[in-house]
């Protein structure tokens, strides 16, 4: 069932229901008020008969008449049957069944399918016997009132529906288009592989707003992530073409001349050799920033310690440069994944050695509530024009010199990668000429 009948046969149903229930009560509740008043006056009525028969010491048919209800009778009954003929006003009134009782009694009944006023009183004859004076009269007004009264609440309840629905058809319109402008958006862009976007001008800041909104932020996310991911697979494979190229020359060179020539085989070789590294390197690098995207294992662990380590490690691998180690506190721990964070280090501090030659500074602070790395080099620095792009995938400032370096453009990628997994970010400062540094930022708390 569509939504758009859910909706209006929920509202309309909805609507019937709280209509029949007011209705039904307004019905019942008027014909009992009103067949108690009618009853409450039968009742004064027959206690001034039963006060005139006390009195008086014949009972004449003047004074039963005086007494006879407009549509009743007035019958009394001894316990041997009747005392007096029946007083009526009309025949047909006379099977309303009466015996004779000495207790009290008033009730409406259904007499010929109309409500009938029964009061039967006992009182003592002028014979001394106790008879049941009853008197009755039929409520055929009532009958006709309540006959009114259904017929103006069954057209209220139907006038009353008609709004309903029509305010249902209007509201489930009114939620339903922003949804099947959705519905289409999203049919088209899978369909016809398009990023379409919902309009939202001339739109009330509702709920419905809000959904468009976000649906038009996801696109925009998506088409992002679309296009990165079409950029890095092209970018990848343009890395990857130099080095298979270089193994291909290479190979088909010992091939036609390797034989006789064992000087072109080692050279060859050692190419070979090179690039395959490079080549597992970049498999390894985009490995990593895959990998990247996982969640990791946070473990809690000090920062200050894993910089120490660290620039003694590379101190040890470049005996012949100073790595200069700092913390401003003994211990700085932190929560993260110490394997990605070591990462970074290594990236931070492999650039440093790897594009200057002078000493390196790695320094460890805790500052504002943020656990702060920086690693200061003094070579020749990064332009300005060039600081936010080596943060870029495969982004390498002097491409020739890096490919010597061995360099992918990965490294840098991967290290703000995972700084912004960790909450936190990664920046450069540089003057050209006075060097760089690189700056790590991580929230203490809560990553
Ligand atoms: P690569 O693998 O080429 O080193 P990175 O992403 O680590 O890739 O670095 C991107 C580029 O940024 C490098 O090619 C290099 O030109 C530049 N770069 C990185 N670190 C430094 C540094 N400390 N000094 C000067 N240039 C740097």
């Amino acid at each position: 069932m569509k939504l758009r009948t859910k909706i209006q046969l929920f509202a309309s149903l909805f609507m019937l229901l709280i209509l029949l229930l007011v209705n039904t009560s307004i019905y019942f509740l008027f014909y009992r008020i009103a067949a108690e008043g009618e009853l409450d006056q039968l009742s004064t009525q027959s206690n001034a008969l039963v006060e005139t028969l006390a009195d008086s010491e014949l009972v004449s048919d003047e004074l039963l008449n005086a007494y006879l209800p407009a549509d009743g009778m007035i019958r009394v009954i001894g316990e041997n049957g009747l005392k007096v003929p029946v007083k009526t006003r009309a025949t047909e009134y006379e099977s309303l069944p009466g015996e004779f009782s000495t207790t009290e009694s008033q009730e409406i009944v259904e007499h010929n399918n109309i409500p009938t006023a029964v009061i039967a009183k006992p009182v003592i004859w002028n014979d001394g016997e106790v008879v049941t004076v009853q008197v009755s009269n039929q409520l055929v007004h009532l009958r006709e009132t309540m006959t009114t009264l259904f017929y103006v609440l069954a057209a209220a309840t139907v006038i009353m529906l008609v709004p309903t629905v029509i305010a249902a058809a209007v509201l489930s319109r009114f939620l339903l288009r922003p949804i099947q402008k959705l519905i289409q958006a999203m049919k088209e862009n899978t369909g016809q592989g398009k990023w379409e976007k919902i309009d939202l001008e001339n739109r009330s800041r509702d709920e419905l707003y809000e959904m468009e909104k976000t649906f038009n932020e996801m696109i925009d996310q998506l088409q992002e992530n679309f296009s990165k991911q079409e950029r890095f697979v092209s970018d990848a494979s343009h890395e990857l073409k130099t080095p298979i190229s270089i193994v291909k020359s290479y190979a088909q060179l010992l091939e036609r001349r390797g034989t006789d020539n064992p000087k072109l085989v080692k050279e060859s070789v050692e190419a070979i050799d090179t690039e395959s590294d490079r080549m597992k390197k970049l498999v390894e690098q985009m490995l990593a920033l895959a990998k990247n995207k996982q969640a990791q294992k946070m473990e809690k662990f000090d920062l200050a310690e894993l910089g120490e380590e660290t620039a003694s490690t590379f101190q040890g691998a470049y005996p012949t440069r100073d790595i200069r180690f700092e913390a401003n506190k003994e211990s700085l721990p932190v929560t993260g994944s110490r394997d990605q964070l070591e990462q970074v280090l290594y990236i931070l501090l492999d650039n440093a050695l790897k594009y200057t030659s002078e000493n390196v500074d790695l320094r460890i602070s805790n500052e504002d509530g943020q656990a702060v790395v920086r690693v200061r080099d003094y070579g020749k620095g990064i332009p300005e024009t060039e600081q936010a792009r080596i943060f870029e995938r495969f982004y390498r400032i002097d491409k020739a010199r890096s490919r010597d370096t061995g360099g992918t453009g990965l490294g840098l990628a991967i290290a703000a990668s995972i700084a912004e997994g960790h909450g936190g970010r990664l920046a450069v400062e540089s003057e050209e000429g006075a060097g760089a540094t690189f700056i790590l930022r991580l929230p203490l708390e809560g990553f």
